[in-house]
């Protein structure tokens, strides 16, 4: 069996990036990493801008300068200034060609038409130079850059409205089991709700992936194959929930190979998700996670997640490790890594009651998990440990 640091490693050698791009309008384009280097179609700044409210000024030896007039934002007039004029100019106005410097009005006293300047007046102070963020051909952000809010913002001050990304993968989930039911049907004796689906679909969600479809089989040989077929043919990753353990009802394990799913790992020495599959076929990528929820869940957390970004552009996520002060203590049993569900504040972690691979109603609370490493047996109160945290806030 694997370790868990083999399991990452395994993964990160068998997932390259897409060679699929699209061109996507900006406002629709949070999340999608740049598939190009982006160049900026003019100057940003476009014109030597006014940082300030107050006058802009031809500078001059004396301290007094003649106010011949004024600009404001959005105006596109030319004023001229000799040495010793000057004009009123506000925030983002265009500063005259010949203005040099920018005074705050807080450093200036008005007479009639004169003003005087007590304070030293540096060149071009409280003027944006005429390409200061980036220049007309240069790269204004390069490939790579995952698009957030600031640099959708930014492309558009270069009055871009569209952009080549990395396209996202289509994502399958497949849930097996014949004891799972859908929330909002009455549940049988043996039967439980089932929440696997939606649950991946929430977490994908929140990582900024829609386009995902769900589908649902029995554990029944023939159709976990037929089904595993059809979605493999037809997505970029597919997400398997449960049957994939040893019992004599869990298919999928059989299904997979015989579809030549060529398998990369099976097994995890870990708690939870022991039996955590990670398989291809081409360049589809299939992860099977066990069907216990929270075992489930940490397995998309801890290795799911990397991978479908790495596979969108992203080349850069690493989830969030961070050393804090246990609260708690724990005694391992067993020699298999840990992933505990846990609460991380301000430096410190509480290590939550309810570890079992089936139980949600600590993952519900958590924001972290505590890595508890093979060679690791305990963590005392007060231990520094390795927390994970979480990508849901
Ligand atoms: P399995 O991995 O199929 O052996 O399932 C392990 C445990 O997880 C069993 O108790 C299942 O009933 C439960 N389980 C499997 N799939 C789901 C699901 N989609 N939603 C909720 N519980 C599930
Ligand atoms: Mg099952």
């Amino acid at each position: 069996m694997i370790s868990v640091e083999q399991a990452f490693q395994i993964i990160s050698e068998n997932i390259q990036l897409t060679d699929k791009s699209i061109d996507i309008d900006l406002i629709d384009a949070l999340g999608y990493v740049l598939f190009q280097d982006v160049l900026s179609p003019i100057n940003m700044p476009p014109f030597r801008q006014s940082a300030m409210d107050g006058y802009a000024i031809n500078l001059h030896d004396a301290k007094t300068y003649a106010l011949i007039g004024e600009v404001k934002a959005g105006d596109g007039h030319q004023l001229h200034l000799k040495p010793g004029d000057a004009v009123r100019i506000f925030t983002g106005a265009p500063v005259p060609n010949s203005a040099n410097a920018v005074v705050m009005q807080e450093k200036i006293s008005s007479q009639n038409h004169t003003l005087i300047i007590d304070s030293n007046i540096t060149i071009n102070e409280n003027i944006r130079p005429l390409g200061e963020q980036v220049l007309e051909g240069q790269v204004a952000l390069k490939k790579g850059v995952k698009l957030t809010a600031a640099a959708i913002a930014y492309l558009t001050t270069l009055g871009i409205t569209q952009v080549k990304v990395y396209k996202k993968p289509s994502i399958a989930i497949v849930v097996t089991g014949n004891e799972l039911v859908q929330a909002g049907q009455s549940l049988q004796y043996g039967q439980i709700y089932e929440s696997n689906a939606i649950m991946l679909i929430s977490a994908l969600n929140q990582a900024g992936y829609s386009n995902i479809s769900t589908h649902s089989v029995n554990d029944h040989y023939e159709k976990t194959f037929q089904v595993l077929k059809e979605v493999i043919y037809e997505n970029d990753v597919v997400l398997v929930s449960g049957g994939i353990s040893v019992g004599d009802y869990d298919f999928v394990g059989k299904a997979l190979e015989e579809l030549e799913v060529i398998e990369h790992f099976y097994k995890v020495n870990q708690k939870p998700g022991k039996p955590l599959f990670f398989g291809k076929k081409d360049d589809k990528i299939i992860f099977a996670l066990p069907g216990n929820p929270a075992a489930s869940l940490s397995c998309f957390y801890i290795y799911v997640i990397a991978a479908i970004e790495k596979l969108s552009g992203n080349l850069n996520f690493k989830l969030n490790r961070v050393k804090a002060v246990s609260k708690s203590d724990f005694i391992k049993k067993g020699e298999r890594a840990q992933f505990l569900k846990a609460i991380y504040k301000e430096g410190t972690v509480e290590i939550l009651e309810g570890q079992n691979s089936s139980m949600l109603h600590t993952f519900a609370l958590a924001n972290s998990l505590v890595y508890v490493a093979e060679k690791d047996e305990s963590i005392n109160i007060n231990d520094k440990v390795e927390v994970i945290l979480l990508p849901i806030n």
